[in-house]
């Protein structure tokens, strides 16, 4: 029996979780279930789910929560704040996490189900670009176990050893080529986006996501993300991570070994595939997701991503090879820029710019601690805010 925190359960991540653990509920028990606002969506998943508690970040929100729940006699605690995220993450009551909240809001529930030693299902790919360093060294110290749910690294971890903590060299493994979808404008090559609107960067044509990852995906950000994520879950360097573009997703990523093998984990472009991989490893359950039909699919091609195409990819490199206060300035610059751009507050193609401005302003050196951490955050983010006034006037 596993007995689950859903962080973020109102998200896209979320959804497909509650999905998965619906087929397999004498498995499942979940214990709680959090959003940030949407307390419509979190009083339904309440009276479905019947988790003991439910937490709240936005008070009106949650009192709101309390009251509707109390009327009908549901039995579930609501808890109110981002203090009450991280307890539950830390709870005794739970063993599994999973951290699906959205950006560097998820940094410290996702610390504190480390620190506990948790099993953490990790959706929130920004706390490892955030703190990857020691997220890694407090999850061996604290025996968690740190499971990837983002598609890519979920397909990597399927096609590793089980020894490759033990260093990627000794196991035989040469590099790891991650696929990119290349997004919605990747026919687009020669084309002035500035004027591209919200609605057409969240048009990912083969995943729906929630709007943040969505914009990633368009600017290939995600992708650059996704680079710093498998360097810290696999103990590699962005040398031995090569980016190919496979529009089909159905590749979803792969090994290549020195004796010439290439491992690679197919499959349709559905989440509730590596978060059932996750949440029941190392058994296998199933996800509710349809077989994989070759014919078909027919067809999966591969190419070169172009850099000056995708200015995000390029600078996510960069960042990548820089320390951590590189990366940390890197994350906040695109969210605050895209918060702004899905404000349309700034053009789209001032995403990168926003970013690189940014990352001029960040200095070197190693961050070790929580506290450090969360205030270079949000020094990085004031930098960022800055430079998004600079580009809203001329809009
Ligand atoms: P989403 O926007 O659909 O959902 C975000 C969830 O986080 C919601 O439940 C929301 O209530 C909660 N949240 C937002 N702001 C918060 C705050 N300040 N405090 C507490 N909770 C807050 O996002 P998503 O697409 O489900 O993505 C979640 C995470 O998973 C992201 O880190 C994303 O990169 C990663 N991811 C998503 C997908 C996908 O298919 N959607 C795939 C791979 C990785
Ligand atoms: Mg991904």
């Amino acid at each position: 029996m596993r007995r689950l925190a859903i962080l973020g359960s109102t998200g896209s991540v979320g959804l497909s979780t509650l999905d998965v653990v619906a087929r397999h509920r004498a498995d499942v028990e979940v214990v709680a279930l959090t959003a940030n606002t949407n307390d419509v969506s979190l009083y339904e998943q309440c009276l479905t789910v019947k988790p003991s508690f439910a937490v709240m970040v936005q008070p009106e929100s949650g009192e709101r929560l309390r009251q509707r729940l109390r009327a009908v006699g549901c039995k579930t605690e609501v808890l109110i704040g981002t203090e009450a995220l991280n307890e539950i993450a830390a709870h005794p009551a739970v063993d599994t996490v999973m951290a699906a909240i959205v950006g560097g809001a998820g940094l410290l529930s996702t610390f504190s189900a480390v620190k506990a030693g948790k099993r953490v299902l990790l959706a929130n790919k920004e706390s490892l670009v955030m703190m990857g360093q020691l997220l890694m060294e407090i999850a061996k110290s604290n025996g968690a176990q740190i499971l990837p749910i983002d598609s890519e690294h979920n397909a990597i971890f399927q096609c590793m050893p089980t020894n490759f903590l033990d260093g990627l060299e000794k196991v035989g493994v040469d590099r790891i080529i991650l696929t990119a979808s290349g997004g919605p404008f990747l026919s687009r090559a020669n084309e002035d986006l500035s004027h591209v609107t919200p609605e057409e960067a969240c048009a990912h044509p083969n995943w729906s996501m929630g709007r943040k990852i969505s914009v990633d995906s368009s600017t290939m950000m995600n992708k650059g993300l996704e680079i710093i994520e498998a360097c810290w879950l696999f103990g590699t360097s962005p040398e031995d991570i090569e980016v190919v573009v496979h529009p089909q997703s159905v590749v979803h990523s792969m090994v290549r070994y020195v004796d010439g093998s290439v491992l690679a984990q197919l499959g349709n472009p559905d989440m509730r595939t590596p978060i059932a991989h996750a949440l029941f490893w190392p058994q296998r359950r199933y996800s509710g997701v349809a077989p994989l039909n070759m014919l078909q699919i027919g067809e999966l091609t591969f190419q070169t991503p172009c850099m000056e195409q995708f200015p995000c990819l390029r600078l996510c490199f960069e960042a990548a090879r820089g320390g951590i206060n590189t990366t940390i300035s890197l994350n906040a610059a695109n969210e605050v820029a895209v918060a702004a751009f899905l404000e349309q507050r700034i053009r789209y193609t001032d995403i990168a710019r926003v970013i690189e401005d940014t990352l001029t302003d960040s200095s070197s050196g190693e961050l070790i601690s929580i506290d450090a951490i969360v205030i270079a955050d949000a020094l990085a983010r004031e930098n960022a805010e800055k430079r998004v006034l600079t580009l809203q006037r001329v809009i």
